[in-house]
């Protein structure tokens, strides 16, 4: 039900955060010596921003992931892994482009 075209916004949009959030530990465990992408650090969190959900079988959700020494948004490092997500979403060429933003 979640993975259908017409499936409500507002509960699929917590249904993938809570999946990614699940995922981002893992991911973690699974890359030692990850580091920060901003300050080369021991990454202990994965800035993830959902890319692109595919509505085929199976269902399958991208997720771009940027390693992050913080879990602090006011940091320096998480602050620079949000506006290299904001420049290349206002970079994303063509005109209508919708970007939603849950809460
Ligand atoms: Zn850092």
């Amino acid at each position: 039900m979640f993975c259908s075209r017409d499936a409500p916004r507002d509960i699929t949009s917590r249904w993938v955060s809570n999946l990614v959030d699940t995922h981002e530990e893992e991911v973690l465990a699974r890359n030692p010596g990850c580091a920060c992408l901003y300050c080369g650090k021991p990454a202990i969190k994965l800035q993830t921003t959902l890319a692109i959900t595919l509505h085929g079988d199976p269902p399958t959700i991208q997720v771009l992931c940027q390693p992050l020494c913080t879990k602090n948004r006011d940091d320096a490092c998480a602050i620079q892994a949000q506006e290299t997500i904001d420049q290349g979403i206002g970079n994303y060429p063509g005109r209508g482009t919708e970007v939603y933003r849950g809460s």
